[in-house]
């Protein structure tokens, strides 16, 4: 089967790493989506056990377009013979590009295209059902590649794991967390550290990991069996935040991270030492705060140096790559970056080692 997953622009080579791993073959990426072919079996795996992709969708066509009625024409020509008769449909569209209609004229031409060709095929009126579909088909477009195909995700993406029971103003989506921790090359042998932890979904993401709990584990419900052995710390400034990650963590039985309430401009007062740090720290995108980010970043990077070990590596995601870049060059670091797309925003993931550091 053609089948694609959907992630974030940029992690694409990270995702089709992950699904390879899993057990897909991958033939391309690009634009947030990763093609790749596999079986039935391995679509339910990857439903269960993915932590970057956001949605398994069962490519149906892709094709090139220029206007909406192209999109009327090739999706009218595909078979959707496998939907039985009894079940009901929903087109969920999405638009990326410049375009003189809109998303939902998108679906609204597709739903009709799906009655046709079905009424064709099968000489039966498909049910619409917007709410609770049985069968989601995705009709996307970006920029002229018109793409169809059966969610088998559903309305709920892989991104939504259901742990949160803190809702933090500005909580990481968790398929990022768990990119920014294949990127920094975390293992749970090594000690892992994050700053600025808000309601600390790297902090989970990566006790997930480092125990081989599935997301679709979590989602199911019930006690997860942890390695306890794992040796990750949060540092957060806001006590709100912090007991919000508290509770996260308390709830799904995870009591071997520590969560300090302290200032990530002083880590070595509160950290003696961390192999990997892993960050989403603020991005001071409202004006006046660039003074306040250029402060913490140099903070942050400077004390960084105290406390990590040989070969250790700081991993973060912000838009403020001139601050980043130039921070990091005056503290004697070097970068490797990832551009990603994080809602709308163009952010890079840095990845920070020591330059020229001379150990004992
Ligand atoms: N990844 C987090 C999550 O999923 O909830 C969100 C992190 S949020 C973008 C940045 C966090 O950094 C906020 O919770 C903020 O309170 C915290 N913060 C800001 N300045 C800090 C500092 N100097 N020391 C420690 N934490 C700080």
């Amino acid at each position: 089967m053609e089948v694609y997953a959907t992630t974030h622009k940029g992690l694409e080579r990270i995702t089709a790493e992950e699904i390879q791993e899993l057990g897909g073959k991958i033939e391309k990426y690009g634009n947030g989506r990763v093609y790749f072919k596999c079986d039935e079996r391995l679509i339910k795996k990857l439903n269960y056990h993915a932590r970057t992709c956001e949605r398994i969708i069962v490519l149906l066509k892709s094709a090139k377009i220029t206007q909406l009625e192209d999109i009327y024409k090739e999706v009218k020509d595909i078979d959707f013979s496998f939907i039985r008769p009894s079940e009901s449909f929903a087109v969920r569209s999405k638009r990326v590009g410049v375009h003189d209609f809109n998303s939902m004229d998108i679906a609204r031409v597709a739903g009709d295209a799906i009655i046709k060709s079905y009424q064709s095929s099968r000489k039966k009126r498909l049910k619409v059902n917007l709410d609770s579909p049985d069968n989601i088909i995705r009709v996307e477009l970006i920029h002229d590649l018109l793409l169809v195909g059966v969610d088998t995700t559903g309305d709920k993406g892989l991104h939504r794991r259901g742990y949160r029971v803190y809702q933090h103003p500005a909580p990481l989506n968790p398929t990022i967390a768990a990119a920014l921790l294949r990127i920094s090359n975390w293992r749970p042998e090594k000690i892992l550290v994050d700053p600025m932890c808000g309601s600390g979904t790297i902090l989970v993401e990566a006790a997930l990991m480092g125990s081989n709990i599935p997301p679709g584990r979590i989602r199911e419900g019930g006690k997860l069996t942890f390695n306890h052995k794992l040796k990750i710390i949060g540092i957060e400034k806001f006590r709100k935040h912090v007991k919000g990650c508290q509770e996260t963590l308390s709830r799904l039985g995870i009591d071997f991270i520590k969560v300090i309430q302290g200032d990530a401009e002083h880590l070595d007062k509160y950290v003696q030492e961390a192999d990997l740090i892993v960050t989403n720290p603020p991005y001071g995108i409202r004006v006046g705060r660039k003074s306040i980010i250029k402060k913490l970043y140099h903070n942050l990077l400077r004390t960084a140096k105290n406390i990590l070990t040989e070969n250790g590596s700081i991993t973060l995601l912000t838009p403020q790559e001139k601050i980043l870049k130039s921070t990091a060059t005056k503290l004697d670091y070097k970068w490797t970056e990832t551009p990603i797309v994080y809602g709308n925003l163009p952010v890079k993931i840095f990845k920070l080692t020591q330059e020229g550091r001379t150990w004992p």
